[in-house]
């Protein structure tokens, strides 16, 4: 199995301690890059890649940014970590990516690997860097120290049946969004239909690699409890050890319209709920906090 070290990916964020991203501690690798464009969003400044306009350099308080032959810099040691230049940004990016070789994470991953159940590679969509992806699951699987990890994907389920079956033997886990039932719905809120994931929730769970369906519910503008026959018709079908976890639609980091939409209160949730378990016959996950 030739693994490709210097394979490199676009990365907005790690965090090298995560007990929300998949079972266990996780070490989490979120990429820069997404083909959906949801209107709910929370963090829509990991959807572009960044065109170096240079908008944002000016922004910075502490200089961290300069642009140097056309392209933006980020010096990491002078950013407070503010994101004014977040605020600013007119195309949905981020100036503070870095560049990550396999090489790299694994050396990030091994300092860390005590502490760990497993990684995961979180977005974004993770999926658009597929080829990233498949090289770190692989040198992990290859690794003695690291191959006790899990490695998890959590994905928009938008990629294709012939990239999950690359990724498949090197996955132990995937957490899907399920974010409407409806395809106008789906199209509405995320700018893509939702056939491919359904189609992506079906393949992984026939592979035993499904993990989490998620469901954003938000109040008034999602069609999952008009539509609560149909969807827990659906989710009843999975394997019984698939959680199922219910997300409460909330404000943080949205930008545009959906600003002025209500948040989904705890009332709201537990009603979305109890409608869902009573017809599945199982417990499901929901949210602890509602801010
Ligand atoms: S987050 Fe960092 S780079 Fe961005 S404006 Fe603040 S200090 Fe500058
Ligand atoms: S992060 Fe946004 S504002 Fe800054 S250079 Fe890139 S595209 Fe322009």
């Amino acid at each position: 199995m030739p693994i490709n070290f210097d394979k490199k990916g676009i990365v907005s964020k790690i965090l090298t301690f995560s007990c929300v991203d998949g079972p266990g501690n996780r070490l989490v690798i979120f990429l820069q890059g997404c083909n959906y464009d949801c209107i709910t969003c929370h963090n829509p400044h990991t959807i572009n890649h960044c065109d170096d306009c240079g908008d944002c350099v000016v922004s910075c308080p502490t200089e961290a940014l300069s642009l140097k032959i056309n392209k933006v810099t980020w010096d990491e040691s002078r950013c407070t970590g503010c994101d004014k230049c977040i605020e600013v940004c007119p195309n949905k990016s981020n100036p503070k990516t870095t560049i990550y070789s396999v090489r790299q994470l694994i050396e990030l991953i091994t300092k860390h690997h005590h502490f760990l159940n497993g990684i995961t590679v979180s977005g974004g969509e993770a999926t658009l860097q597929l080829g990233f992806v498949l090289e770190l699951f692989k040198a992990v699987k290859a690794s003695k120290e690291l191959a006790q990890l899990s490695c998890f994907i959590d994905s928009n389920g938008s990629l294709s049946e012939t990239g999950w079956y690359k990724l498949l033997p090197y996955i132990d886990g995937a957490m899907i969004d399920l974010k409407a039932w409806q395809d106008a719905t789906h199209l509405w809120l995320t700018a893509r239909g939702n056939h491919r994931v359904i189609q992506s929730i079906n393949l992984l769970a026939l592979s035993d690699k499904l993990h989490e369906v998620r469901l954003l519910y938000i109040p008034d503008k999602t069609d999952l409890l008009s539509e609560i026959d149909a969807v827990s018709k659906y989710l009843s079908m999975l394997p019984q050890q698939v959680n199922i976890r219910l997300n409460a639609f909330q404000h943080h980091g949205v930008i545009g319209d959906a600003l002025m939409w209500d948040k989904c209160s705890e009332e709201q949730m537990q009603q979305f709920s109890s409608e869902l378990t009573k017809r599945l016959g199982r417990e499901v996950l929901v949210p602890s906090i509602y801010t």
